[in-house]
């Protein structure tokens, strides 16, 4: 029954009905404020109002469910008795925040509504309590202003043009009255004015939005709830749970809390602080606040926060005072909370903190964002502290955080050779090289035609994370390490400099000035962020890869320790092989043959190459295949040899062979010469060469089919290259794998040429054995109907999953760019399908393979070789579907050794 689900969890008083493991109902928010109720903290009361109801919400026709107000009321009397207020009382009125909170943070996505309840019949006793007026008509106007924006207008869906919204309205009317009056801030305004705006905001609300600003109290709190739940279905929260992952059912919870007051005077204030240095990991802590404030104030960038502490000085807030120098004993409070919040969550937290005339209030704490590196450091700390056990700590570093460690920095040599343009706080680590933009969607198009940009905005906020993900890097004007720009650069790993103060960016005429100097930066001016320090450079640096952090190996060891999936990559040259060696890998899943007929030191390779293609009749061809044949040789051996003791997997030729075919008059010339025939008879073999569609064409095991001696040239140089190694005493592990493949008989086809050169080698080396895998790449979906067969020839399977995908969806690898972004933004795919695993589709044929192919082959070795062997939650869906292996490119390999430890430690497959 309905009646019977409990949809209101009560907090406050070292009490709650709460926990922090109850974040799914709870959301993060009020899961955490139940736990640190419940670990004695000062939190002001308030509740909790379930995610389930923003489901019914939605369910229900956008409806608030019957039973929750009478919920909702009865809990704010257990509020009020704890505050000692009454919710709309004329003498003793209580005020609440409404605020958003989903099962995992999306800072600044949704809304929140603070100073909730004051109206003409709670006012007048609010003024006569704090006997501070003008206290309570500045949180007036800021309610009417919030309220009028998120509630009346934001949730209504109403999307006036920009500049036109009703918040920039009041705002105008603000600034319009200061002008008049002649103050220059908003501290010169007094009670008087204050209450004369926020009459003045309340007509425009009105003339503006065509209905009242909700004059009770009661009408208030019900606009604020439903504009939460509204809020989870706003742009900016819709686009950020897209590009997180966010699953759009989850749903978001509502917090409804008594308010305190950090903008009661030079007693009170307002910070955000994080148990420990979210961008190094160094263990202190870290954090920025503000003297009468409300909190958003510090968060939004409006001023340069002071710092926490000595350790959070630099070069932009030195000169404020810290809270630790202004409010020593409160400052103690507050670091007695950062260790019993430690040793609970038994993690680096984020916390929200306000104190209202010297009293200490906690407002929210969650996992702190941080960088891969401090990601990376923490762990191994808290493992050493005794804190975490080692599979937490390789749970507490995200996969795709790796990456960021094995990022490009600025190269110290060209870097000192520069002078610095300019400087701001250093948000998020590593180095970008981009052209300017100055807006948000400007980065979105600008990313779209391939260029690498650098976001440039006064402060960012939550409307531009699209543009900041398309961004190489972001660089505000203002903003401490806290904003939100730094927030979100940290958790995606990017390079970010905010508060910039020397920069006065017109976003408008797309430039921005420095202060005292006359130059002037445009749009598509190249500039270079180094992230780790805050510093930012006219033109492009030269960038490097990023120092090994000493950790790195520890914390891979550990990794290991986890792990039962192998992980390979994809390698095509002895140098890749090498570097891949480096990172980890246990072998190659997929050498590449075509790879030495690209790029530097190809000439000769590629000429042969052609030679071979456009000969006419077998033996013209043998000539050149011949030819040919030491240069395959020499790359294969060198490969084994970096990978000695490891399986390397050799692709036969896979590309359709016109690829190859020269275009330049002097390459034809060249190739005709040789072949001694005319140039027009070698347009003309190549002409004969062309398919109209190439990708479905005379490719991969079709020319072993068509041109056995292809296949046999490159099967000899792999048994050679073998039977050598070993003779020099090495441990060569050739895999021999043939692609494009849709029948048995193919395999079957090709195994009878690699018999025979098996046992020509063979004797001609007087060897008895040469220990070798044959398999094959499974790409079309008729192989993997087919697998049982397929696996009768074939001793493992590879999935080539680009290709695979592309032949299941029927979208070309080549062509998606035209339709993905119409297929992500109407939510008609969740992600691209060639770089995470389709799970849905794709991930039933490959299922299908495996089931199918251990049926005929129990031992049959399983891998995948695509794109996405990389991605983290494809290597997961991989390790659920019993996969031997899977390999990705060398950069990606500790990338996926971690996602594949923390598949193990999530469950068993
Ligand atoms: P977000 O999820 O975007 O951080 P919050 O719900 O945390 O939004 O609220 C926004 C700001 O308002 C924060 O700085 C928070 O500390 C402050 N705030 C929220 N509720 C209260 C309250 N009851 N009293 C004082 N400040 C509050
Ligand atoms: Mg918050
Ligand atoms: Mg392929």
């Amino acid at each position: 029954m309905m009646s019977t689900i409990k949809r209101v969890y009560t907090f406050g008083a070292r009490k709650a009905e709460g926990k922090a493991d109850m974040k799914n109902l709870l959301g993060g928010k009020g899961a955490n404020l139940a736990e640190m109720c419940l670990l004695g903290l000062p939190v002001p009361a308030g509740f909790t109002i379930t995610t389930e109801v923003c489901t019914e919400y939605y369910e229900n026709n956008w409806q608030l469910p019957a039973e929750l107000m009478p919920e909702v009321w009865a809990a704010m009397k257990k509020t009020e008795d704890i505050m000692g207020m009454r919710y709309g009382d004329s003498e003793n009125a209580l005020l609440v925040s409404c605020r958003s909170g989903a099962r995992s943070s999306m800072p600044g996505m949704m809304d929140t509504v603070l100073n909730i309840g004051l109206c003409s019949a709670t006012i007048p006793g609010v003024i006569r309590k704090t006997n501070n007026p003008r206290f309570v008509w500045d949180s007036y106007r800021r309610l009417i202003m919030m309220y009028a924006d998120v509630v009346m207008e934001k949730a209504d869906g109403l999307e006036p043009a920009d500049g036109r919204g009703i918040r920039k309205q009041l705002d105008d009317l603000l600034d319009d009255y200061k002008h008049k009056k002649g103050y220059k801030s908003d501290t010169d305004l007094n009670a008087d004015d204050l209450k004369y705006l926020a009459e003045e905001f309340k007509k425009r609300v009105h003339s503006s939005l065509g209905q009242p600003f909700p004059d009770d109290a009661k009408a208030q709190l019900e606009g604020g709830i439903k504009a939460v739940f509204k809020s989870w279905n706003g742009k900016k929260a819709v686009s950020y749970r897209r590009i997180e992952g966010i699953p759009d059912e989850w749903g978001t919870a509502v917090n409804v809390q008594a308010m305190v007051f950090g903008n009661m005077g030079d007693s009170s204030a307002t910070g955000v602080a994080f148990t420990r240095n979210p961008a190094t990991g160094d263990n202190t802590f870290y954090g920025e606040w503000l003297i009468n404030a409300q909190g958003e104030d510090v968060v939004a960038g409006i001023r340069t926060p002071n710092p926490l502490n000595n350790e959070t000085k630099n070069d932009q807030n030195s000169h404020l005072k810290s809270m630790q120098e202004a409010m020593p004993s409160t400052y103690k409070e507050l670091c007695d909370i950062r260790d019993i919040l430690e040793t609970s969550f038994k993690d680096m937290l984020d916390i929200e903190f306000t104190i209202q005339e010297d009293t200490l209030y906690m407002l929210q704490c969650r996992a702190g964002k941080r960088t891969g590196t401090a990601a990376l450091n923490m762990a191994m700390d808290m493992l050493s502290e005794g804190l975490i056990d080692e599979r937490k700590a390789v749970m507490r570093v995200d996969p795709s955080q790796l990456d960021e460690l094995l990022h490009p920095i600025c190269d110290p040599a060209a870097e000192k050779k520069v002078n610095i343009f300019v400087k701001g706080l250093p948000a998020g680590p590593g180095a970008a090289v981009g052209k300017v933009v100055f807006t948000a969607e400007d980065a979105v198009v600008w990313n779209r035609k391939g260029e690498k940009v650098i976001l440039l905005r006064e402060e960012t906020n939550p409307e531009d994370v699209e543009g900041m993900r398309a961004a190489e890097g972001i660089l505000t004007a203002r903003g401490g390490m806290t904003s939100h720009a730094a927030l979100v650069a940290r958790g995606w790993g990017k390079c970010c400099i905010v508060g910039a103060g020397q920069l006065h960016v017109d976003a408008a005429s797309k430039k921005a000035r420095v202060a005292g100097s006359d130059v002037v930066l445009k749009e598509g001016d190249t500039i270079t962020l180094n992230g780790t320090k805050g510093n930012v450079y006219l033109g492009a640096i030269q960038l490097m890869d990023a120092t090994e952090n000493p950790r790195f190996q520890d914390f891979m060891k550990l990794v290991d320790k986890s792990r039962t999936m192998g992980v390979r990559t994809n390698a095509d040259t002895p140098a890749d092989a090498k570097i891949a060696r480096e990172f980890g890998a246990e072998g190659i899943g997929l050498f590449r043959t075509e790879h030495m007929f690209y790029g530097e030191g190809s000439d000769q390779p590629l000429f042969l190459l052609r030679k071979m293609i456009l000969s006419e009749g077998v033996n013209e061809r043998k000539v050149a295949l011949n030819e040919l044949f030491k240069f395959v040789k020499k790359d294969i051996k060198a490969t084994m040899e970096a990978m000695n003791g490891f399986p390397v997997t050799f692709r036969l030729l896979d590309p359709p062979l016109h690829e190859f075919v020269p275009q330049s008059p002097e390459k034809q010339a060249e190739l005709a010469k040789s072949l001694g025939i005319s140039v027009q008879a070698v347009a003309k073999r190549g002409e004969t060469l062309h398919e109209s569609n190439p990708m479905m064409g005379h490719r991969g095991v079709r020319l072993g089919v068509t041109y056995p001696e292809v296949s046999e040239m490159q099967i000899r140089a792999i048994f050679e290259s073998a039977v050598e190694l070993i003779k020099e005493g090495k441990d060569p592990r050739p895999e021999i794998m043939v692609p494009v493949t849709c029948d048995v008989s193919e395999l079957d086809f090709t195994k009878k040429i690699a018999d025979q050169v098996y046992a020509e080698v063979c004797s001609k080396f007087g060897i008895k054995e040469i220990e070798y895998k044959y398999g094959t790449m499974i790409e079309i979906p008729r192989a993997c109907l087919l697998a049982d067969r397929m696996a009768k020839s074939a001793e493992f399977f590879s999935f080539g999953t680009n290709d695979l995908t592309q032949m299941t969806f029927g979208f070309s690898r080549d062509d998606i760019g035209g339709f993905l972004n119409e297929y992500l933004d109407n939510k008609m795919l969740a992600a691209d399908p060639f770089q995470t695993i389709d799970q849905d589709g794709v991930g039933q044929l490959i299922k299908m393979s495996v089931e199918k192919g251990r049926a005929t082959r129990p031992d049959l070795k399983v891998g995948i070789c695509g794109e996405q062997g990389g991605d983290p939650a494809s290597v997961e869906f991989c390790y659920k579907s019993g996969l031997t292996y899977v390999s990705c490119s060398p950069f990606r390999v500790p990338i996926a050794r971690l996602a594949a430890a923390q598949a193990s430690i999530r469950g068993p497959r």
